[in-house]
């Protein structure tokens, strides 16, 4: 009768408006095929960014970081570093033990950076850094001490030795006019008389972290508000780098990849939007897809197109729904904690300013969250097949046993994104096996402990 043909026409409109759901999640996820493409076309540019030849036109810029020798344990004495990177700037006074159990001392003072500071002058922004050295030294009562300084400085730099670092160009939050081009170095340098002694990458500071507890660590990854990878590259492949023996540490810089289109066909209309709503469109698209800092604005362009076609919220865009940077990296990885309940979620979006109406609505936001956060997971996998395979085809190896050091607040907080990117990349690279070790403070004290090499050569040079 009639009311079996209500009841058809209901059940017929909610499996309609499921598929309707499903087909937009679907965009956002990938096959293996699709992965191991990612692969693929990764190595392509990874040999690309290290030839002379074709260097230039590169998408990842393969940066020579002058770091080869990793501590033997014999250095040691105090050092300062420098951490940029994210929205806070650190300045550490790091002592170094030497002996059978090396220890390391840590002191160190936090010092935030205004959103107006971080995209104004640049002349702005390193005024406030030196204010911020000037106030660590007087607090640790070591003004004028001119100990050895590592920098680690979390951003493209071209080097041509360990202590410089031309900016080729901001990356995350940053966008300080007129730095672009310029010698971080001689940007500080200017107002203090420091003792500089190395600049180096997040990455590559987590990898000498790593590898002075584990010298099987030959990688670097970082997967916290930008994303990016280092390894040991062998010098003969290093064609911008002088000399073919040993090897040296290259700082992959993958956040690029994609900006010559090599990820166009993965894209969705999700990542254009956030890309062309992002300080620098056009630029960083894998980091777009990986990091922190973009997850949760995919994921909240996600939320307002199922909602602006009536499958969420009742169909109502609210204008919070409509404010960028509602969702923050910690808010994916509470959504997605499995020991959630759904009435718990719910309180997590009211929270957020969005008020759920059905059970149903939780359960697609929460879906929504883990469909983006897999297909960040398995694309940094992919990218980590790429850099473990080309070292093992380095070394022509059948298997190649190596341990990556790891830092990053994604990666470390998110309930899923370490076991789905280890699956991902076991999958896609099953000659490797790839330990992981999570590094502490990787940035800060991996600065210090590189200048304590480079350090203890250049004296021993003098002896
Ligand atoms: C930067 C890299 C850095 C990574 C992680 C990226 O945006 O380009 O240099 O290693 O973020 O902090
Ligand atoms: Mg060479």
């Amino acid at each position: 009768g009639k009311g079996a043909a209500m009841v058809t026409a209901v059940a017929y409109r909610l499996a309609a408006q499921h598929a309707e759901r499903q087909s937009i999640l679907d965009t956002l996820r990938l096959s293996r095929e699709q992965l191991l493409e990612v692969k693929e076309r990764l190595s392509e540019q990874m040999v690309r960014g290290l030839s002379k030849q074709t260097h230039e036109q590169a998408s990842i810029k393969m940066l020579p970081t002058y770091v080869r020798s990793i501590p033997d344990g014999t250095e040691h004495g105090d050092f300062l570093a420098l951490d940029l990177g994210g929205s806070t700037f650190r300045v550490l006074l790091v002592r170094i033990r030497s002996g059978k159990k090396h220890t390391v001392d840590m002191h160190h003072k936090i010092y935030s950076i205004p959103q107006e500071t971080m995209q104004g002058t640049g002349e702005e922004l390193f005024n406030h850094i030196v204010d911020c050295i000037g106030d660590f030294l007087e607090y640790m009562g070591i003004k004028g001490a001119s100990l050895p300084l590592g920098f680690t400085f979390s951003f493209p730099c071209h080097q041509s030795k360990l202590d410089q670092g031309i900016l080729l160009k901001w990356t995350k939050g940053f966008k300080a006019s007129g730095c672009e081009g310029q010698d971080v170095v001689t940007l500080i340098k200017e107002e203090f008389d420091l003792n500089f002694v190395a600049v180096v990458n997040d990455t590559v500071g987590t990898m000498m972290t790593c590898s002075y507890e584990d010298p099987r660590c030959e990688v670097g990854l970082i997967v916290g508000t930008g994303t990016n990878a280092c390894y040991m590259e062998e010098m003969q492949n290093i064609e911008l780098v002088e000399g073919n023996s040993g090897r040296m540490c290259v700082n992959v810089e993958w956040g690029a990849f994609g900006d010559n289109g090599e990820l166009d066909d993965f894209c969705t209309q999700f990542d254009h939007t956030v890309d062309d709503c992002s300080n620098n469109p056009g630029k960083q698209r894998y980091e777009k897809m990986i990091s922190g800092m973009y997850l949760g604005e995919i994921v909240r362009n996600v939320l307002m197109d199922l909602t602006a076609k009536g499958l969420l919220f009742r169909g109502k865009v609210s204008e919070r729904l409509k404010t960028r940077g509602i969702f923050e990296t910690k808010f994916l990885s509470q959504i997605e904690s499995d020991r959630l309940a759904m009435r718990q979620i719910r309180s997590i979006l009211q929270h957020l300013g969005l008020t759920t109406s059905t059970c149903d609505d939780s359960v697609l936001v929460k879906e929504v969250c883990s469909v983006v956060a897999r297909r960040a997971a398995q694309l940094c996998g992919a990218g980590l097949a790429a850099v473990v395979d080309k070292i093992r085809q380095n070394r022509n190896l059948n298997q190649l046993t190596i341990t990556v050091g790891v830092d990053g607040t994604l990666y470390k907080t998110h309930p899923h994104f370490s076991s789905i990117m280890q699956e991902t990349l076991q999958d896609l690279a099953p000659q490797c096996q790839v330990t992981f070790h999570k590094s502490e403070d990787g940035s800060g004290k991996g600065a210090a402990l590189i200048t304590a090499v480079a350090w203890r050569i250049k004296c021993e040079g003098q002896h």
